[in-house]
């Protein structure tokens, strides 16, 4: 059986199901960001509760701490962190090329010190996919080296082309029935994107990702390149944005043909105290919300709206009180999620394009992502 059903496409937009271990998971999908096997400040209750279907956690971190072999002893990822859900665990290949303090990129693998201890580590593309497979992932992505913006042509290329070599031997170290994905790479340079997805293709993925953005390029760059990669792309494979993004991205890119979408940006923004809204987003700690009676957002559901006024949680936001940061997350994740729902919808129902255009005339959140790290570590 494969992995992705797709049941209906409108305009490139596509509606699926992706058949994982923990579940069948609806696309286009958005997986919060559990970096540490954990969503910073909501327990899974409350994202089983709005709908989450799958979570991103980070094989480097846990890797580095509390260890994939401690992980597999208590039975898992999911029985660990008590998830029933679908994860998908990122290679650590970004934290590794940016946090890491020291690297050495050699063909055989990666060596690099610990963020945390100093200590230091050697991780093959064999060993990334044997973490992973002991963390108990149901999708694993290849190893792959993400390069920084700008890199030269040269560099790029012969980094993309070991990326497509590690690649390979991932897809042979693979032991388990957990799906595998590759990572299409090749900087801001649309021959190389080329090769690297042509070359990802002739060795076969049960998905494909593009990864290497949001790290300072300008969007319409990262667009251009999506477009480059995506028609080369099988259609009854997973298709996955990494890293990436606001509302206005993930519309976008499910106007391309992009399925999974994962992103700091809902519950980092919503412990700085940004949230959102259907009219945009605000920032609670203004002073204009002193004394406002309403809720953060009346058309929202989620547990913050229900309860309680801007007024209440501008005061828990400026008192620093714990409960702000639950608060918060709750409400931009459960936004988030009603957002890929309606997604769902309209193209179930053959409007996505009016969607679209719809959301993009009234949505004033816009807001061009830094590109600072894209791990919620
Ligand atoms: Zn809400």
């Amino acid at each position: 059986m494969r992995a992705l059903a797709v049941e209906k496409v409108d305009g490139q937009a596509r509606l699926a199901a992706l058949h994982t271990g923990h579940g069948i998971v609806e696309t286009p999908v958005f997986m919060p960001v559990g970096t540490q096997g954990a969503v910073k400040a909501v327990l899974q209750r409350d994202l089983s509760e709005m709908g989450a279907q799958m979570l991103l956690a980070n094989a480097y971190h846990l890797f580095l701490r509390p260890g994939d072999g401690l992980i597999r002893e208590m039975g898992g990822i999911q029985r660990f962190a008590g998830w029933d859900g679908a994860v998908l665990t990122d290679s650590g290949g970004y934290q590794i090329f940016s946090l890491g303090v020291l690297r050495k990129i050699e063909e055989e693998g990666v060596t690099f010190q610990s963020h945390i201890d100093g200590s230091k580590h050697f991780l093959t593309p064999e060993r990334i996919v044997e973490v992973q497979e002991n963390l108990g992932a149901d999708v694993c992505m290849c190893l792959d080296e993400c390069v920084a913006y700008p890199s030269s042509h040269a560099y790029t290329g012969a980094s993309a082309e070991r990326t497509t070599r590690w690649a390979r031997r991932c897809g042979a170290a693979k032991k388990t029935p957990s799906l595998l994905f590759a990572v299409v790479q090749g900087g801001m340079y649309a021959d190389l994107r080329r090769r690297c997805a042509e070359g990802l293709l002739e060795i076969g993925f049960d998905g494909y990702a593009l990864g290497g953005f949001s790290v300072g390029e300008p969007k319409e760059v990262m667009w251009e390149m999506v477009d480059e990669v995506i028609g080369l792309l099988p259609p009854e494979k997973p298709r996955y944005l990494m890293g990436v993004g606001f509302p206005e991205d993930i519309v976008e890119g499910v106007r391309k043909g992009v399925d999974m979408f994962d992103c700091v940006i809902p519950t980092r923004h919503a412990r700085n105290g940004s949230l959102f809204t259907r009219a945009g987003r605000i920032n609670i700690k203004h002073a204009r919300y002193a004394t406002d009676a309403g809720p953060i957002d009346a058309s929202c559901g989620c547990y913050a709206c229900s309860r309680f006024s801007r007024s209440y949680l501008r005061h828990l936001f400026m008192a620093r009180e714990l409960s702000s940061y639950y608060l918060n997350t709750v409400h931009n994740l459960f936004f988030y999620m009603g957002f890929l729902r309606r997604i769902r919808a309209s193209i179930a129902e053959g409007r996505f394009e009016e969607f679209y255009k719809t959301f993009m005339s009234e949505w004033k959140g816009g807001e061009t992502y830094d590109g600072s790290s894209i791990c919620d570590g």
